[in-house]
C-alpha cells in the first residue's frame, strides 16, 4: 500500500485526536459496558462549528486549497493528511464525513469507519476488497434483497466471484461450504426478513480456524447487537435505516480495523477510493445530529414492538419477534445483546397467504393509518410491506423457501408515533377486518 493510502487510514479513526492505543482501548471497553454508549461519544473530539457553533460546520467543498505548492506532494505521499488538518479532495476524504466516520467507528466498537454513499455501497466495497476473481464467499440464505441479487447474480457474472448460500444458524454447514478459495463469511446479525439471530460469537470462532474474516450487515440492529464486540471483523451498516431514523437519506459505513479502512481507500487498488461510494458531507451533517438520540428511538421502537408482537401472539397468531419466549434464539439473543435496548424494532406476521397479506396492509394504511405500506425500516413511523413479493422478489420461489419466506409473510418495522393503545386498536380491528382476529377479540 502506497503512503497516500496509509494516512487516510486515519479517517474515522476512534482517538484520531488521542495518539495513544491505550485510550483508544479505554474507549473501546467504555462503549462495551457503559450504559449508554451514545455518552461516550462526548469523549470523542467534540467538534465546533466555524463560528463558534454547538454543531460542526458543514464543509461542503469538493476541493481543499494548500498555500504553498510544496504541500501537494506532502499530501499525495501521505506526510500530511486530515490529523494535520490538511485536507485534498471530497472523495477521498471531508472534514464533516471524516467527524461521522469517528461517530461510526464508536458507535460499532471498531478502530475505524468510514461512510459510504449507501449500505449497497458499503457491502459491495467490503466483498471487492477481499475477493479477487474466481474467489467465493460463504453466505446466509436469508439476506437483504439486494445484497442477494449482489451475490448470486452480479459478482458471478462480472468477476466470477461466487457464493456459497449456507443456513447461517447451522454452524457445521457454514464451515462445511468453505474452501480453499473461500475469502469471507458474511451474515445479517438477523436474519430479514425472517429475524434468526446469527450466532456471531460461533461463526467468529469458524472464520478465525479458517483464516477468514467475518462480514456482518448489522443493519437491523445498531447498539442492540454489537457484532464487533463479539467476534466480527468487519461490520457494514445501512445507515438509511434505524441510524437515520426519518428515512430521507441512503447512506452507509463500514466500520473495522484501521488497517482494512485503509485497504478500502488505496489509491490503486481501494474499492471505495475507486468505485466513489463516498458520502455527502451535508448527509453526514444530517446524520450526526441523529446520533445522540438513537438510542431513545431504539428502545422507543423495541417496546413499542415487543408490546405489539405479545398481544398478536396472546391471539394465537404467526407472529415472529426475537423478544417473544417462543422465538427459536431468544436464549441467545439474551446473552449477546445489549438488554437495555430490547429486541429490536422490527416484526414478521405471517397471515397465510399474499392476498391476505394485501388486503390486511392495505386496510392498516387506507383505512386505520396504522402506518404506511413501503418498504425500508427504521422510520418513526411503522413500515410494512411483503417480504416475497418486495424486498425479497430478487430470490427465485425455491430460494425464498429454502429462507423460510412464505407468501404472506408481512414485515413490521414498529414505529414509535401515536400511543400504544391507539396503535393497538387500529391493528386489531384490521386484523378482524381481514378475518384474521375473531370479531370478538377484545382489544
Ligand atoms: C436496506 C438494507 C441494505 C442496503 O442499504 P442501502 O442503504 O439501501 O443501500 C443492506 N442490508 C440491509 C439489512 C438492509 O436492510
Amino acid at each position: 500500500m502506497i503512503a497516500f493510502g496509509a494516512y487516510l487510514t486515519l479517517i474515522g479513526r476512534i482517538g484520531a485526536h488521542r495518539a495513544d492505543a491505550f485510550e483508544r482501548l479505554r474507549l473501546g471497553e467504555m462503549i462495551m459496558c457503559a450504559r449508554n454508549p451514545i455518552e461516550d461519544l462526548a469523549h470523542l473530539r467534540h467538534e465546533f462549528g466555524e463560528h463558534g457553533g454547538v454543531n460542526m460546520s458543514v464543509e461542503a467543498s469538493s476541493t481543499f486549497t494548500v498555500i504553498d505548492p510544496e504541500t501537494m506532494p506532502d499530501l499525495f505521499q501521505g506526510r500530511k493528511g486530515p490529523d494535520k488538518g490538511c485536507y485534498l479532495y471530497g472523495r477521498h476524504f471531508n472534514p464533516t464525513v471524516f467527524n461521522l466516520g469517528r461517530q461510526m467507528a464508536a458507535l460499532a466498537g471498531t478502530e475505524a469507519a468510514y461512510c459510504t454513499a449507501s449500505g449497497m455501497g458499503a457491502i459491495s466495497s467490503v466483498i471487492l476488497a477481499l475477493c479477487d476473481a474466481g474467489d467465493e464467499i460463504v453466505a446466509s440464505n436469508a439476506v437483504y434483497g439486494g445484497t442477494f441479487a449482489l451475490l448470486n447474480d452480479f459478482l458471478p457474472a462480472k468477476s466470477g466471484i461466487r457464493t456459497r448460500f449456507v443456513d447461517i444458524t447451522d454452524t457445521d454447514a457454514v464451515r462445511a461450504a468453505i474452501t480453499d478459495r473461500t475469502k469471507l463469511i458474511f451474515t445479517e446479525t438477523l436474519s430479514n426478513p425472517t429475524l434468526r439471530l446469527a450466532d456471531i460469537p460461533r461463526l467468529a470462532a469458524v472464520a478465525r480456524s479458517k483464516e477468514i474474516p467475518l462480514v456482518v450487515d448489522n443493519t437491523f440492529t445498531p447498539l442492540t447487537l454489537r457484532p464487533a464486540a463479539l467476534g466480527a471483523d468487519i461490520v457494514v451498516h445501512s445507515i438509511t435505516k434505524f441510524i437515520s431514523g426519518a428515512s430521507d437519506v441512503i447512506a452507509g459505513a463500514v466500520c473495522s480495523t484501521e488497517d482494512f479502512i485503509g485497504r478500502l481507500m488505496d489509491l490503486h487498488t481501494g474499492p471505495l477510493m475507486l468505485l466513489g461510494a463516498t458520502m455527502d458531507p451535508n448527509v453526514a451533517a444530517a446524520i450526526g445530529l441523529r446520533i445522540p438520540h438513537l438510542p431513545l428511538r431504539i428502545r422507543a421502537h423495541a417496546e413499542r414492538a415487543l408490546a405489539l408482537a405479545v398481544r398478536l401472539d396472546e391471539l394465537g397468531l404467526e407472529v415472529c419477534y426475537p423478544g417473544l419466549q417462543g422465538h427459536p434464539d431468544r436464549v441467545l439473543f439474551d446473552e449477546l445483546c445489549c438488554e437495555e435496548y430490547g429486541y429490536g424494532g422490527v416484526m414478521t406476521l405471517d397471515t397465510g397467504d399474499e392476498e391476505t397479506a394485501n388486503r390486511l396492509m392495505s386496510c392498516l394504511q387506507n383505512e386505520m393509518r396504522f402506518g404506511y405500506l413501503a418498504v425500508s425500516l427504521g422510520y418513526f413511523d411503522t413500515l410494512m410491506s411483503c417480504s416475497g413479493s418486495s424486498t425479497s422478489s430478487e430470490m427465485s420461489d425455491e430460494n425464498k423457501a429454502a429462507a423460510g419466506i412464505s407468501p404472506g409473510l408481512v414485515r413490521i418495522s414498529v414505529g414509535y408515533t401515536g400511543t400504544l393503545e391507539q396503535r393497538w386498536t387500529q391493528l386489531l380491528t384490521a386484523l378482524k377486518r381481514v378475518g384474521l382476529a375473531p370479531a370478538s377479540a377484545a382489544a
